[in-house]
């Protein structure tokens, strides 16, 4: 296969986020992606959320390229954005944070001390990831189905997936470094270092002209105010219990979330997260640890909420009464206790001892303080007699429980 000529497909990205419109009632054009672009270059908007469904109906080849390849296309995005938002520009924008009036300065000194034949863009010199403001997300195509987090392997890589599940664990939102800022103690000149990865080596020496011919010797020091930050969580997801084999121990994955993505959603939701799923490369020390292999995530592009409780997704329509009136006529709590884990024989007081676990519990307030009653339970007993089965049964009924397993007990 010949490889991708990119320049090509940014101008198509440029091309569709130009002339993409849909026409409203009364056959007026909407440019759906012009207007936020419009909004882009005035800073009163930060997430632009590109519709693959839209971009199928322009070119079809395209969202598939973009699906397969989702983290370049969004580079290429941005860059068609980037270059396109001065012509979006109807009025001087308000400066609405220090990084803007950095930014803002910087290109004032580049237009200062410029080459009046010198036409290139005055916002070149600057990595680009310093002097945008903007967020770029895909949003998948309609037709294609969320998938389990189980069938998420290894040929969907740099792909842009759709995963369904449930939040178990979310971080604080904390500050990432996205562009790190340094100063030079010789000759004063600002160098940037824009940062891919976890982790980073900061740069020591002076790259800059002055410093290099003259071999000062300057040495960087990082500074805070110049970088920029991303607001970063880490999320954590797991399978629903309707999509755990029987048997299994649900999976889990874990969601990178930056800029507008975090804050979303807190443990216990269910959420549809769509993003580009990757290896998580580490450097130096960490990754000779960890020899060849490798973690993977999933950078979220959107994050939508389900709206939706175990109960629904398990199907509990109200009985009728005659099913009523049969289920609690005799035997009731037997019937109850007979249903955990049907595929394992016997153990009947294990089985109750379960049930009551799951619906009971009782309600502690001290001095008006509301505790969580006493809802743990501690199996013990010979290997190989289905203790971690029972377990695992109710942890994938009871959505918020933990399992832990201690073993090889030594006394
Ligand atoms: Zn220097």
């Amino acid at each position: 296969m010949a490889p991708k000529d990119y320049s090509a497909e940014k101008e198509k990205c440029k091309k569709f986020l130009q002339e993409f419109y849909s026409e409203d009632d009364n056959g007026k054009k909407v440019f759906k992606y012009g207007a936020q672009l419009v909004a882009l270059a005035h800073r009163e908007q930060v997430a632009l959320h590109v519709d693959l469904d839209d971009v199928a109906v322009e070119d079809p080849e395209l969202v598939e390229s973009i699906c397969e390849n989702a983290k370049r296309y969004m580079g290429l995005f941005a860059d068609s954005i980037h270059e396109l938002l001065p012509e979006y520009r109807e009025r001087d924008i308000v400066a609405r944070d220090s990084l803007d009036v950095y930014i803002e300065h910087r290109l004032m000194m580049e237009q200062r001390g410029r080459d009046p034949a010198d036409t290139r863009d005055a916002r070149n010199q600057y990595p680009a990831e310093l002097m945008r403001r903007f967020e770029v997300y895909f949003k998948t195509p309609g037709t294609s189905k969320p998938k389990v987090v189980r069938d998420v392997r290894a040929d969907s890589i740099g792909h842009l997936v759709s995963v369904r599940g449930i939040v178990t664990r979310a971080t604080e939102v904390k500050p990432m470094m996205a562009v790190a800022t340094y100063t030079c103690d010789q000759c004063g000149a600002e160098t940037y270092q824009p940062i891919q990865s976890p982790t980073f080596m900061p740069l020591i020496m002076c790259p800059g002209q002055e410093c290099v011919t003259n071999k000062s010797g300057g040495r960087l020091y990082l500074q805070t105010r110049g970088s920029k930050f991303v607001k970063f969580q880490e999320l954590r997801i797991q399978e629903h219990s309707d999509q755990v084999p029987v048997g299994n121990i649900p999976r889990s994955m874990a969601v990178y979330a930056r800029g507008e993505n975090t804050r979303v959603t807190q443990p216990g939701d269910h959420v549809a997260v769509t993003g580009v799923f990757l290896p998580l490369l580490r450097t130096g020390f960490k990754q000779a640890v960890q020899g060849l292999l490798s973690e993977t995530y999933l950078e979220a592009h959107g994050i939508t909420l389900m709206n939706k409780t175990e109960d629904d997704e398990l199907g509990t329509g109200d009985l009728s009464e005659e099913e009523m009136r049969e289920i609690t006529a005799d035997g009731f709590y037997e019937k109850l206790s007979g249903s955990i884990a049907p595929e394992i024989y016997g153990h009947e007081d294990v089985k109750k001892a379960l049930l009551l676990l799951l619906v009971g519990g009782v309600q502690q307030a001290p001095k008006g303080m509301k505790i969580r009653g006493t809802i743990n339970i501690c199996l013990m007993g010979d290997p190989g007699v289905a203790k971690s089965q029972l377990l695992c049964y109710i942890d994938r009924l009871a959505p918020r429980s933990k399992l832990v397993f201690i073993d090889k007990w030594r006394v």
